[in-house]
């Protein structure tokens, strides 16, 4: 009962959402306009000053329109089976230039041949979005490790950082709409990934101890293709 009752509170929250993100976008277009029209002008020469505010106004509002893109775009869904290393591996090679820059070390421990049944472009986004968080809660010289595996009939990724950890407090608040502790943060990344993983059948949990780090871990089921295939083989035999 009290689940129906969050599951409520949780739509009604994103019904709201598209309102407030149209609205969050459209500040920093409205200051990116603003700079290409000073550019224009440009009386003391100062493009280069303009340019640079232009392009970090550009680049907030496609982090917001990334961080919404699975409301945006539900219609597109389409569940296929795939293989969880391949994808990882995709989104690590995606984020390592990314985690250079940040000076974490970025590490990732496979397991191969474990496949779910999800839509490729959801999963991705919830990788990033969680792999990303931890990067950014990760100070110099630290670590995020993502680690694959299977644990019986599903398959588990757990994300861990050395970061700067969450109070119980700040736990408590991951995943509602518009909780941010950043400048520049959005607050959607993880109430994105809450849904998608849901969705999918999956569990999403964040344990985290202050000053010492966090710990992410994606709960999917697992589709057992090699065992369906000699099933199929050997009653075609
Ligand atoms: P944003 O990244 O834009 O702030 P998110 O929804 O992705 O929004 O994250 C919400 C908040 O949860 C972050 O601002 C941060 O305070 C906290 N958080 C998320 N992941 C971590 C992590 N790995 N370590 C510490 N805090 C985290
Ligand atoms: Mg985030």
């Amino acid at each position: 009962m009290q689940e129906e009752m969050q599951r409520a509170v949780k739509m009604n929250a994103i019904s709201e959402l598209a309102a407030s993100i149209a609205h969050e976008v459209r500040n920093p277009l409205t200051v990116v306009k603003g700079f290409l029209q000073l550019m224009e002008k440009d009386e003391q020469g100062k493009k280069k000053e303009y340019f640079s505010i232009a392009l970090s106004e550009m680049k907030r509002a496609e982090e917001i329109i990334n961080d919404y893109l699975n409301f945006a775009k539900p219609q597109m869904v389409s569940s296929k089976t795939l293989e969880v290393n391949q994808v990882l591996s995709e989104i690590i090679n995606i984020l390592t230039p990314y985690s250079l820059k940040e000076n974490v070390e970025l590490t990732f421990a496979s397991t191969k041949e474990l496949f779910i049944n999800v839509d490729r472009n959801q999963f991705k986004q919830v990788l990033i979005n969680l792999i990303k968080n931890a990067i950014e809660a990760t100070p110099k010289n630290g670590n995020v490790h993502v680690d694959l595996k299977k644990d019986r009939t599903l398959v588990k990724i757990t994300i861990s950082d050395t970061g700067e950890g969450m109070s119980a407090e700040q736990l408590a608040k991951i995943g509602t709409l518009f909780y941010s502790t950043k400048e520049q943060g959005t607050g959607l990344g993880t109430m994105v990934s809450f849904r998608i993983i849901e969705d999918m059948g999956g569990t999403l949990r964040f344990e985290s101890k202050l000053q010492q780090g966090t710990s992410v871990t994606i709960i999917l089921p697992l589709v057992q293709i090699v065992q369906n295939e000699k099933a199929i083989k050997n009653n075609c035999s």
